[in-house]
């Protein structure tokens, strides 16, 4: 007699228990359906001017969701660190004038009522990913979840983060692959593990995003990325867009210009159709 056993370590996150898709809802926009959804604005917020043209940008060529840093987890602490909460009332004019939700990265526990005060989907960073506390602050939030791959993250430890979500509630999570650390970084920041894609689609019900400006670190490289993403079974896209990416305080050589998306979203619109998906023009 078969026994109805889960057998993966990560229960709740596991397919075996949980054959059909979750899907993540924020308002009226479903991600994990039929809809490729592209996500899309600045690494980080830097002032009134440049994230408002940054949302318009994006909201007039297809992004369903304006992204943008307000809390920078940044490698050295001599960098921009972001506005903190003046980059996310920054964040709450732009969704007031722009109609998309935002989705930001909260960095730390302390923050998660402050970041979801003002957020309609939490990133939780690449850094952060197994910050515990925090992964279980976001899920009593009841905001739905970014959660990013460590940049040295098994696929298991990363559907194990996950799972510290849903135990404690919360099955609104997103996984975003990001791009796991190289040993060549002479052409590329870090190696998108495009891979993960079909290998979590089969391993897990939670719906799946690709972040080609981090996974590659090249402006040029995001195009082909996202189109290879497409292909794979991503459900959507985390893509930097900049109004002047040579002036940007953050990821500038990763950021596509407005025209350079405007040209992606048209390339897309024809694509996603053959992959079984729909951009909306
Ligand atoms: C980001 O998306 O702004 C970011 C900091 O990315 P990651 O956590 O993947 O480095
Ligand atoms: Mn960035």
């Amino acid at each position: 007699m078969a026994v109805a056993t889960i057998n993966k370590a990560y229960r709740l996150a596991s397919r075996e228990g949980h054959p059909q898709d979750t899907v993540v809802r924020v308002g009226n926009l479903v991600i994990g359906g039929p809809q490729f959804v592209v996500m899309a604005g600045p690494c980080a917020v830097e002032s009134e001017d440049q994230l408002l043209a940054a949302a318009r940008a994006v909201a007039a060529r297809g992004a369903l969701v304006l992204r943008g840093g307000a809390f920078k987890p940044r490698t050295s602490p001599y960098d921009f660190q972001g506005l903190g909460e003046e980059g996310l009332r920054l964040l709450a004019e732009a969704r007031a004038l722009t109609g998309l939700p935002i989705i930001t990265e909260v960095t730390d526990s302390e923050d998660v009522e402050l970041v979801a005060r003002y957020a309609d989907i939490l990133q939780i960073g690449s850094r952060n990913m197994s910050a515990f506390r925090l992964l279980q602050k976001a899920a009593h939030s009841g905001k739905p979840i970014l959660l990013k791959r460590g940049f040295q993250a098994s696929i298991k430890e990363w559907l194990l983060s996950a799972e510290y979500i849903l135990a404690h509630g919360n099955d609104q999570i997103i996984l975003c692959e990001r791009g796991i650390r190289t040993h060549d970084c002479e052409f590329t920041r870090n190696t998108l593990d495009l891979a993960a894609v079909p290998v979590l689609k089969r391993e897990t019900h939670l719906p799946v995003i690709v972040d080609p400006s981090h996974g590659t670190g090249r402006a040029d490289l995001v195009r082909p990325m996202c189109r290879a993403a497409l292909a794979v079974g991503a459900d959507g896209l985390l893509i930097e867009v900049h109004p002047d990416p040579t002036q940007a305080l953050c990821d500038g050589q990763q950021s596509l210009s407005p025209d350079g998306f405007a040209s992606l979203m048209s390339e897309l619109m024809v694509l996603a159709p053959p992959a079984g998906r729909y951009v909306r023009g």
